[in-house]
């Protein structure tokens, strides 16, 4: 009622599912839909009901990612999710292929996304994982409006120019006043498998960005997963990391988060 009358749109509820985490980056690249994929993952393994909603319209990655391309099937005029790993995953993907180019206006993106989010069997999950697309445009702030959200997590490099982005997103998420449950810092440094040497990978600028991100809005920083070509392998090959190596640092950073939340 208090939102209607504030102009909001209504929030309405994903029927029979018990929390909805947004998992966003102010950039695309470095490395949201990994670490969706593997968070989602993580709580099927940790015994929670999952799904995955892959919400980038664009660039769906969810299909690749999951190892599944089998076609969608209806069942009483709803989508039944494709499942793997446990997750029950929804992607525009399975719907139009994932290497078709969508060119479509902001109007049927927020339609087609309707349908992903209510239109699909998900009852009972625990927690539904939706990969963002990424930035700050009006198909995040439309979703994030639209639906009755638990938390979001932030996905960014340590480097300045994706930081700067990463800014922008909790801004937003404030502004719509979801609460931001952390932030993961990705492929921020590469341990060598020999010598356990460890590299930093992106240039943090004199300012430490992106600590001060942290520092300044207070924020968690939920994991720190390392770069590795493995699991670059996985993203092509369907095999997230929580999957293909549990005892992984990576895996174990996300099974980690998983347990916290
Ligand atoms: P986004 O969703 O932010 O666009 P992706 O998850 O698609 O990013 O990741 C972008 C690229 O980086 C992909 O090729 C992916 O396999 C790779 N990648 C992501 N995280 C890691 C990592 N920790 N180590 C190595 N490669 C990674």
């Amino acid at each position: 009622m208090q939102r209607m009358q504030r102009g909001l749109p209504t929030k309405k509820p994903i029927q029979g599912v018990a929390n909805i985490l947004l998992v966003a980056s102010g950039k695309g690249g470095v490395g949201k839909s990994t670490v969706a994929v593997n968070l989602a993952t993580a709580f099927s393994r940790l015994g929670r009901r999952a799904g995955l909603l892959d919400a980038d319209l664009f660039g769906p990655s969810v299909p690749r990612m999951m190892n599944l391309h089998a076609q969608v099937e209806t069942r009483n005029g709803l989508l039944v999710p494709l499942t793997n790993y446990g997750v029950k995953c929804m992607s525009m993907g399975f719907l139009i292929g994932d290497t078709a180019p969508v060119v479509w206006r902001g109007l049927m993106v927020m339609k087609a996304l309707e349908q992903l989010i209510r239109q699909v069997h998900w009852a009972p999950l625990d927690i539904l994982v939706v990969d963002m697309p990424p930035g700050t445009g009006d198909t995040q702030l439309s979703l994030s409006q639209l639906l009755p959200v638990a938390g979001a997590i932030i996905v960014s490099t340590p480097q300045d120019v994706a930081v700067a982005d990463a800014r922008k997103g909790v801004e937003m998420f404030r502004k719509v006043g979801i609460p931001i449950i952390g932030i993961i810092k990705n492929k921020s440094r590469f341990e060598c498998p020999k010598c356990r040497e460890c590299t930093t990978i992106y240039s943090t600028g004199p300012a430490r960005s992106f600590e001060q991100l942290l520092t300044e809005q207070q924020i968690s920083l939920l994991a720190d997963i390392p770069i590795d070509p493995a699991i670059s392998t996985d993203g092509d090959t369907g095999t997230p990391v929580v999957v293909r190596d549990p005892t992984s640092v990576a895996a174990q950073e996300y099974l980690c988060t998983a347990q916290t939340i």
